[in-house]
């Protein structure tokens, strides 16, 4: 059917008029598009800043919509935000305060973030070095001369694995390295591709229930003087233990931690980011059931092993609170 063009301005005319009609309180309810830099789809960043954009949505005043990308995770999430590419972000708490401070890691030295205030911190990020059975490792050293996943590009994980191995007396050129996403990683390992990967990530996290449900995979310690000296190095590391049967089948296992934390672009207005972080605590139900690593958030513990400035919206949040004097 051909619609007549009078018609068709009228139309348009009348909806001008509607949206000039609107009242203000209407207008101001607009949603702001913001985006979430997370992580590995395979991995905890990702389902938690699902959580999170759900539960922004769904409070009465945040008045955002929020869309979630996945990524390589923690060194491109500072990079997102340092660029105005991200708004909030999911990362290590090392890697946060390499970035801000542009120190230790090339991505940063000399190009700090400083455009980057911090929200809360979440869950303990462990450093998950798992093997095939079939390569034999069974300590960082034996990593020498085999195939191993640093990590994703951009990743924190891909930080931690040289300082492990530094630690150890391995430099990258002494192992065959690769670098490639997490989900990749995985399948290479089930199929004997590669002897080795590094993962920094929530236990719990799908890509490692993955590998050890194959049966094919064994959990590879960080500990003793090297891992003391790993943590007398780069104090962000605590040393933890994986508890057998934590994945399948797996046995007992030392190994290092780094915390999960979420900061927000400086440039972000403190009214956003303090109801932002206000809907977060006042659903943290909804945040806990995202992945069991998630029930590590709580008020109390929500500034522990922060490692940069909380953003002004924050802050006030906190304050409030009564966390932060
Ligand atoms: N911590 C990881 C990294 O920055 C990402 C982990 C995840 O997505 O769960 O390498």
């Amino acid at each position: 059917m051909k619609i007549p063009r009078r018609a068709l301005c009228l139309v348009a005319i009348a909806a001008l008029a509607a949206t000039l009609l609107l009242p203000s309180s209407l207008l101001a309810q607009q949603r702001r598009l913001v985006t979430i830099a997370s992580g590995w789809v395979v991995g905890v960043y990702y389902p938690l800043a699902g959580a999170m954009s759900r539960i922004a949505y769904k409070a009465k005043d945040v008045n955002i919509r929020a869309t979630v990308e996945s990524s390589g995770a923690s060194v491109a999430n500072a990079q997102l935000v340092g660029s105005g590419d991200a708004d909030f972000a999911l990362l290590q708490n090392d890697i946060a305060y390499y970035a801000y401070n542009g120190v230790t890691l090339s991505a940063f030295q000399g190009k700090p973030v400083k455009n980057m205030g911090g929200v809360f911190t979440i869950y303990p990020e462990l450093v998950h070095v798992v093997a095939t059975k079939a390569s034999g490792i069974k300590g960082i050293r034996d990593l020498k001369g085999k195939k191993v996943v640093l990590g994703p590009q951009g990743s924190g994980t891909e930080a931690n694995a040289i300082q492990v191995m530094e630690s150890h007396g391995l430099k990258v050129g002494d192992v065959q390295a690769e670098r490639i996403d997490a989900a990749a990683a995985a399948d290479q390992l089930k199929d004997g591709r590669v002897d080795a990967a590094f993962f920094t990530t929530g236990v719990g996290s799908a890509v490692i229930v993955d590998t050890f449900i194959s049966g094919k995979t064994v959990l590879v310690p960080v500990a003793g003087s090297e891992a003391a000296a790993l943590i007398g190095k780069y104090p962000f590391y605590t040393a933890v233990k994986v508890p057998a049967n934590t994945y399948k089948d797996q046995a007992e296992a030392q190994t290092v931690a780094v915390m999960a934390m979420m900061v927000a672009r400086a440039e972000l207005p403190e009214d956003l980011v303090y109801k932002f972080t206000k809907a977060i605590f006042d659903d943290l139900k909804q945040f806990h059931e995202a992945h069991s690593a998630a029930k590590s958030l709580t008020l109390e513990t929500a500034l522990n092993g922060m490692p940069i400035p909380l953003h002004p919206g924050a802050d006030k949040f906190f304050k409030e609170k009564g966390v932060k004097k």
